[in-house]
């Protein structure tokens, strides 16, 4: 992918929070209701160009068109899933770079899978995101109009997004300013106002930044991506766990469901012969004992560049079973989207699979 590097590129109109729009609106010496109306033809309305801007003066919306870029994805691929219920886009950055975002329509719910980065540093061996390397972070605005395209999309139906969770593609917790300062802006009460109940974040395990969170007391709910218990295994498919080893981890979870009161969330992809037998499940639930928690279960998706293979749907029901005999709760997880490379962890541009891949960054 050839880098278009923009020398005079506007900054993004969606990487401004509510008080910058404030200040702007002070600077440019306007009354200072414009800001809330700017900000609502943002996000209630969800505007994409400043000629929608009909409630503001002509020279206002051209000072805007003039200062700021109002579209910095540029939509190149929407596949369908065949059942319609999944929508994957390829959306290309002004750098040439690429990320994905996917719509999961699921009976009332409109739940998006946004991406926090373009490509991933953390090499896990099973995720296609993890397989085509780091390619850089996305800015807050950027992981904000992911959200805002699908939206405007959303609402011609008369429909709405409920739920959001960072587990496209990238770590969020790799780029966690910009993650939260996204989420702040989604969650703005002036503006799409989804409430942080309606977040899920996704990590595979940053120990440092899965303390901050919890310090920081939001009402976001934490998935933690755990896929084995014990080190060896866990190293082997997820190269953070050296750095993070599982008595880490699991000590700042621990510390997270004391701090929060909140239920935490651990994924397990379900791979046949190497981490679905009930011996695991057993080991697992030991490792989980009296915590507030709740395992996700997915039978791995088929990626490129990884032999194993999703566990059979009877190997899935004695895991869950085991567990669930031990008193933890779990959930097997519906594989949505897979016809169309959609399903979690088989995010990646082909294209930039080629390129070079940076080394793990944490
Ligand atoms: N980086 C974050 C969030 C993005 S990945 C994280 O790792 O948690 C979202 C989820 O998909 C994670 O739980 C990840 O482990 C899982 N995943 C990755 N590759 C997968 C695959 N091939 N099949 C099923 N789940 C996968
Ligand atoms: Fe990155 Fe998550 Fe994929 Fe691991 S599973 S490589 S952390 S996106």
């Amino acid at each position: 992918m050839v880098e278009k590097e923009p020398p005079s590129l506007k900054p993004l109109i969606y990487d401004l929070d509510y008080t910058d729009l404030e200040n702007l609106v002070r600077d440019w010496q306007q009354p200072s209701f414009r800001a809330r109306q700017i900000w609502e033809g943002l996000y209630q309305t969800y505007w994409r160009n400043p000629e929608e801007f009909t409630n503001l003066p002509l020279s206002l919306r051209q000072r805007l068109a003039d200062s700021f870029r109002f579209i910095s994805l540029e939509p190149i691929q929407i596949l369908h899933s065949s059942d319609r219920e999944t929508i994957k886009t390829l959306f290309q950055l002004p750098d040439g770079r690429a990320i994905e975002a996917v719509l999961m329509k699921y009976e009332k719910r409109r739940t998006l899978c946004i991406s926090t980065q373009s490509g991933c540093a953390m090499g896990c061996v099973f995720c296609a995101t993890g397989q085509m390397g780091f390619k850089r972070n996305l800015t807050s605005g950027e992981i904000v109009e992911q959200v805002i395209y699908y939206a405007n999309l959303l609402r011609r139906e008369g429909e709405s997004v409920t739920n959001i969770v960072l587990m496209g593609m990238g770590e969020p917790f790799h780029n966690y300013d910009a993650t939260m300062a996204a989420i702040d802006r989604l969650n703005h009460p002036l503006g799409m106002n989804l409430g942080a109940r309606r977040f899920t974040i996704s990590t595979v395990g940053l120990v440092p930044m899965i303390r901050r969170f919890a310090a920081e007391q939001r009402q976001i709910n934490l998935a933690i991506s755990l896929h084995a218990a014990d080190d060896e295994l866990r190293t082997s498919m997820l190269p953070v766990n050296k750095k993070y080893p599982l008595s880490e981890l699991m000590a700042a979870c621990r510390d997270y469901v004391a701090q929060t009161h909140r239920r935490l969330t651990f994924e397990w992809a379900l791979i046949q012969n190497v981490n679905d037998s009930v011996e695991t499940a057993r080991k697992l639930a030991r490792l989980l004992e009296g915590l507030l928690c709740h395992v996700n279960v997915i039978p791995l998706n088929p990626t490129q560049k990884y032999a194993g293979k999703g566990s059979t749907r009877e190997r899935a029901l004695a895991f869950k079973a085991e567990l669930e005999r031990h008193g933890v709760p779990c959930t097997i997880r519906i594989r949505r989207g897979i016809d169309i490379q959609a399903g979690c962890g088989q995010l990646a541009i082909q294209q930039a699979q080629n390129s070079p891949s940076n080394p793990l960054m944490i």
